[in-house]
């Protein structure tokens, strides 16, 4: 496995043309086995595997959020190389924005809702750094997890809307055995905060409206930035303490009006 901490190098290395078709999994690290799903699908369907751990600064709007954000490289080289990626790119900073950030990329709708409501910038951060790493990686495929399904589906619209060359992959979300979806996060949970955790899994899916998960969550602790129906899926994002935790679930068996808000049948 080759690790690559300069742009410029691995651009050359991309030139000198032996990656064939390149399976692309970009990450911001601490990995866990929802990472590790997606390097396995790439691994399955590619020639070549490439990984990009890079804690983007542009997408939180949160000092403390940035400085505590985990960082565990080398477990994460460790887990890469044991799934088989060909090449870790971890760029820095100043190779990723050598603009300091004057251009970036918008989308002036969805990135409005959910979690764009509650962080100010944060999707114009993702979707600017993922059109970077797009271009410089130039992957056949993408990798995705429906975990952030909000930016799973800006990215699929990007994609699209600037005619990248590009196909991108969502994959199922992971979840631990008690149903909280893995994250990065996870790890700055205390023993208490992660035993209460999966409530909030398992309230998504509750034949109730939104505003009663909302309420029901936060009668359990849970401070709640949003809980919000959209088609057949319910969105959250709640804090334990200062973890901010996202999740989504398709709610099966349609739904039915009820008052503003959706409820799954
Ligand atoms: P992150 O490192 O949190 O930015 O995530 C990198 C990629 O892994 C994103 O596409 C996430 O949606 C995906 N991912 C994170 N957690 C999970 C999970 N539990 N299951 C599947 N994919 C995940």
């Amino acid at each position: 496995m080759k690790v690559c901490t300069s742009v410029s190098e691995f651009i050359k290395l991309r030139k000198a043309g032996s990656l064939g078709r390149i399976g692309f999994v970009p990450t911001m690290g601490a990995l866990h086995i929802g990472h590790g799903s997606l390097i396995e699908r790439s691994v399955k369907e590619s020639d070549t595997t490439i990984l990009s751990i890079y804690v983007n600064p542009t997408q939180f709007d949160n000092v403390d959020d940035l400085a505590n954000y985990p960082d565990k490289n080398s477990a994460d080289l460790e887990l890469a190389e044991s799934l088989n990626v060909d090449v870790v790119l971890m760029p820095t900073y100043e190779q990723l924005y050598p603009d300091h950030y004057r251009y970036s990329v918008d989308e002036n709708k969805f990135s409005q809702q959910l979690c764009g409501a509650h962080r100010q910038g944060h999707f114009t951060g993702v979707l600017t750094v993922v059109m970077k790493l797009l271009n410089i990686v130039r992957p056949s495929s993408a990798y995705f997890g429906e975990k952030d399904q909000q930016q799973l589906r800006l990215i699929e619209g990007m994609v699209d809307s600037f005619f990248l060359d590009c196909q991108v992959i969502g994959c199922d979300t992971v979840r631990d055995d008690d149903g909280l979806a893995l994250s990065s996060r996870n790890l700055n949970l205390t023993v208490e905060q992660r035993r209460k955790a999966p409530v909030f899994s398992k309230a998504l899916t509750m034949l109730l409206n939104d505003d009663e998960v909302a309420s029901s969550l936060s009668d359990d602790g849970f401070k709640v930035d949003y809980i919000q129906t959209i088609g057949n899926r319910r969105y959250g994002a709640v804090f334990l303490g200062q973890v901010r935790l996202i999740d989504n679930v398709e709610l099966n068996g349609g739904l039915i009006k009820c008052g503003v808000n959706e409820v799954a049948q």
